[in-house]
């Protein structure tokens, strides 16, 4: 039987990135691992009812503690506090994969919702930092592996594809 697994949207062709535009996945490993697995794809900021577009947003700052409303603050360029969009979006993009039984992502690195090794610093000057965004985070505490875009080779030898 085929295993389920979830990818961010932008990363799937979905026009869902803030400025109405795809992300890029080496498309040979795409159309690999779609033969292969059952893909689902999922945005969390269009879940969590942010629009297309919209401004750019960040995570400013955050508590060291698990509760997830706490643990993440992300603003807009425009300093508008959108944590709350982001932070339902990370819980419904959870109830999707629980509900499809999913144990793997694969999400666009970076993201304030789907960076999996590094997010920008909250300075909306293009500096990156070590972190988590929002729903990887959660994906994560709940035990959905997750990878980047870039992580094809690990995946492939992981799933063996
Ligand atoms: Fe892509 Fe994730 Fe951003 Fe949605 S939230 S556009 S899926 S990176």
């Amino acid at each position: 039987m085929k295993i389920n697994i979830l990818i961010s949207a932008c990363l799937a062709g979905k026009l869902t990135r803030y400025d109405g535009k795809a992300n890029k996945i080496d498309n040979d490993f795409f159309k690999k691992i779609s033969v292969k697995y059952n893909i689902f794809s999922f945005c969390p900021e269009i879940a969590g009812g942010l629009g297309i577009p919209r401004s750019p947003c960040e995570i400013v700052k955050g508590l060291d503690t698990d509760n997830i409303y706490k643990r993440y603050i992300i603003k807009d360029k425009n300093n508008n506090d959108i944590s709350d969009f982001f932070i339902k979006g990370a819980l419904l993009s959870l109830e999707y994969a629980k509900k499809r039984n999913i144990k793997f992502a694969i999400l666009k690195e970076g993201s304030p919702s789907c960076g999996v090794s590094y997010i920008y610093d909250g300075s909306f000057s293009g500096r990156k930092i070590k972190g988590k965004g929002v729903t990887a985070y959660l994906f994560e505490k709940n035990g959905i592996l997750c990878f980047n875009e870039k992580d094809c080779e690990k995946i492939e030898s992981l799933l063996q594809v």
